[in-house]
């Protein structure tokens, strides 16, 4: 992409009403607009990042075996009356009339409406477990939307449901989900801790919040040292390898991490005082395991094995897309900007000429750019007629993994710059070798 004709409004100042870094950077670097309170627009920079996001929670999903769906926005008022909750959600549900006057709703979340498309399809134990999933846009009048899209009205969530025959296959798929998301926040470059979360309406040990680490979070944390050292991958275990995720989860509970809401003093005290970290964090994601609470109030029932029907026990697991690119701003950014980890990064290099008026460096940038964009790698190229002082500085804003600068001092040696954003490391390289660094 030309950054010349880029639709990449970067903002000097810092927008007064942004009160957390994330916000801030998000307005100046043009990743989002606010277009009414708690609702935004995704610029292409945004975009691009959320997309990534987005891929990486879709690959990890399908990887633990969930399958991919999608339900609509606008769910019917009668369809959440089976379940009791059209006049439980209260006032952060949108309620809207069509013009028949017929009451729909714009979906907060999908538990009626997975349960009743599985119902009208489902009728025997082998078509159990399943897990189905979906990245849709979700809408919660929250009474204080703030801190950008970390709070929205409007916001995009994948949200996965599961149906086993009884709590144990409900367990194994819970503990499936607690490691698709370990492996998901690792991939994007964020430590997510799973901390112990209140428990709902059918108590038990089955429902944990992932929590980022963070100043500016909402839950005050406490948290054993280990998770410093967690083995967020787990690459020995395999999906469907029921002791080895039995012992997953064994660990991550023997493993203290609680919010303010779950925190138990008794427990916190018997884990040595130099192991116990305190702070704050940024819920990104929540499992719960609700049994039959759906599956009984609507009805779904299958034929069990022995011709008997049989409940299915379900649970729920979220994820909150684009409150994550806020989260992976206030855990990785510095006093220039945001530092993108590569995998999410909207583009990897950012190619910046210092002299627009010198042909040479003009040359150059070009035919690098042509280069990289052939080997396939992605790249923001500044071709800006500005100073590039102010280059330099948008694009440590911005916040691309590698600046490859090019300017008629170095090019008249042959040389280019090579700067790696978030070690600052600078290496001056021919233009040969900056390019075989960059592709891979
Ligand atoms: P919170 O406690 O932050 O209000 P929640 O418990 O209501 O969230 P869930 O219903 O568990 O949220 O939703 C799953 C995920 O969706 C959350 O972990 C969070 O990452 C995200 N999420 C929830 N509400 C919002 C929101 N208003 N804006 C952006 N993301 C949200
Ligand atoms: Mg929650």
């Amino acid at each position: 992409m030309r950054w010349s004709r880029a639709f990449l409004p970067v903002l000097k100042e810092s927008p007064a009403d942004a009160q957390i870094v994330s916000h801030k950077l998000m307005l100046r670097a043009g990743l989002v607009r606010q277009t009414a309170a708690g609702i935004y627009a995704w610029l292409p920079l945004g975009f691009r990042v959320l997309k990534k996001i987005e891929q990486i929670v879709r690959e990890e999903q399908d990887r633990s075996g969930a399958q991919e769906m999608l339900m609509p926005t606008l769910q019917s008022a009668d369809l959440w009356r089976e379940s009791g909750r059209y006049e439980a959600y209260g006032p952060e549900m949108l309620r809207i009339k069509d013009r028949h006057d017929r009451e729909i709703l714009y979906g907060p979340t999908n538990e009626e409406m997975i349960t009743m498309l599985f119902r009208d399809e489902v009728k025997s134990y082998r078509d159990l477990p399943r897990t189905l999933y979906h990245i849709q846009w979700k809408f919660r009048d929250e009474i204080r939307p703030r801190f950008g899209v970390m709070r929205g009205r409007e916001f995009l969530m994948k949200d996965a449901y599961s149906f086993d025959l009884d709590e144990a296959g409900a367990r194994q798929s819970y503990y499936t989900q607690m490691l698709a998301y370990l492996r998901t926040f690792q991939r994007l470059g964020i430590q997510a801790v799973p901390m112990k979360a209140a428990s709902g309406p059918i108590g038990g040990d089955l429902s944990h919040e992932f929590i980022v680490l963070a100043p500016t979070g909402e839950s005050e944390v406490f948290y054993d040292a280990a998770y410093e050292e967690f083995d967020w991958q787990q690459p020995d275990l395999r999906y469907g390898d029921e002791a080895g995720l039995q012992g997953l989860f064994d660990r991550v509970n023997a493993t203290y991490a609680a919010t303010d809401e779950t925190h138990d003093e008794g427990r916190w005290s018997e884990l040595a005082p130099e192991k116990q970290r305190t702070g704050r964090g940024i819920e990104v994601g929540h499992i719960f395991y609700f049994g039959d609470k759906y599956s009984a109030a609507m009805d779904l029932k299958v034929s069990g094995r022995d011709g008997t029907p049989v409940t299915p026990m379900m649970g729920s697991y979220g994820v909150g897309v684009s409150r994550l690119v806020g989260a992976i701003i206030e855990a990785s950014h510095d006093d220039a900007g945001i530092l993108w980890p590569e995998a999410v990064a909207p583009w990897q290099v950012g190619l910046v000429t210092m002299r627009t008026d010198d042909e040479a460096t003009v040359v150059a940038a070009e035919s690098l750019y042509e280069q990289l964009r052939e080997a396939g790698v992605e790249v923001l190229y500044d071709d800006r007629d500005e100073r590039g002082g102010v280059k330099l500085g948008s694009m440590d804003l911005i916040g691309l993994p590698w600046q490859l600068i090019v300017g008629p001092r170095g090019i008249a040696a042959g040389m280019v710059e090579l700067k790696h954003r978030s070690t600052g490391e600078r290496e001056e390289l021919s233009l040969e070798s900056a390019l075989a660094r960059l592709t891979p």
